[in-house]
C-alpha cells in the first residue's frame, strides 16, 4: 500500500526540517527560532511572516514523514499535543485573540516543504490574516518572539500539557 502514498519530494531531497530537528541551522530557520522540542516533536518560530500575524509557529513531527497521508495515529496524537502546549504560550506570550492552525499537503494543496508539519498562528480580530501577503523574516527580527514564547512556555510548565 506505501508505494500509492502520494509523494512529491525529489529523489535525494535534502530535508530542512529534518536539519532543524537535528539541530542544525537550515535554510530560512536558526537553532535560536525553536521554542519546543521533545522525543516527538520540535517547534520554532516560522521564517515567513503574514503581516499582522508576526511570530507564528510551526509544529513537526521529528520523525520525517512527507505529509497527511502518511501521518498513523501515534503520531497524530503527538502533533497535536505538541500543537496545543505551544497554543497556549502563544496566547500567553502575544496576548492574541485567537488561535489558528492551518496544514497543507501536496503541491495542489500548497506544501512547499515535503515533511509535514502544522502552522500555528496567532490571530487578532481583524487580522484579515487569509488575505494578508507573507515575506521572509531574519534571525534578529524573529529572536524577541521565540524568547517571548519560549518564556511563556517555561512559565507554563506542565499547565498547558493538561486539559
Ligand atoms: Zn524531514
Amino acid at each position: 500500500m506505501s508505494e500509492r502514498l502520494p509523494r512529491h519530494a525529489p529523489p535525494g531531497y535534502d530535508c530542512p526540517f529534518c536539519a532543524v530537528v537535528r539541530g542544525e541551522d537550515a535554510p530560512w530557520t536558526v537553532q535560536a527560532d525553536v521554542v519546543w522540542r521533545n522525543a516527538e516533536t520540535t517547534a520554532w518560530v516560522n521564517p515567513r511572516w503574514w503581516e499582522k500575524n508576526a511570530g507564528a509557529l510551526l509544529v513537526v513531527p521529528n520523525r520525517h514523514v512527507e505529509n497527511l497521508f502518511e501521518v498513523d495515529r501515534q503520531l497524530a496524537g503527538d502533533v497535536h499535543a505538541a500543537v496545543r502546549r505551544p497554543a497556549f504560550a502563544l496566547k500567553r506570550a502575544y496576548r492574541c485573540d485567537g488561535i489558528s492552525t492551518r496544514q497543507q499537503n501536496e503541491p495542489g494543496g500548497d506544501q512547499e516543504v515535503w515533511h509535514y508539519h502544522v502552522h500555528l498562528f496567532p490571530r487578532y480580530s481583524g487580522d484579515a490574516l487569509y488575505g494578508s501577503a507573507a515575506r521572509l523574516t531574519t534571525p534578529e527580527e524573529r529572536a524577541p518572539y521565540a524568547a517571548r514564547v519560549r518564556s511563556a512556555l517555561r512559565e507554563l510548565g506542565d499547565e498547558a500539557q493538561t486539559a
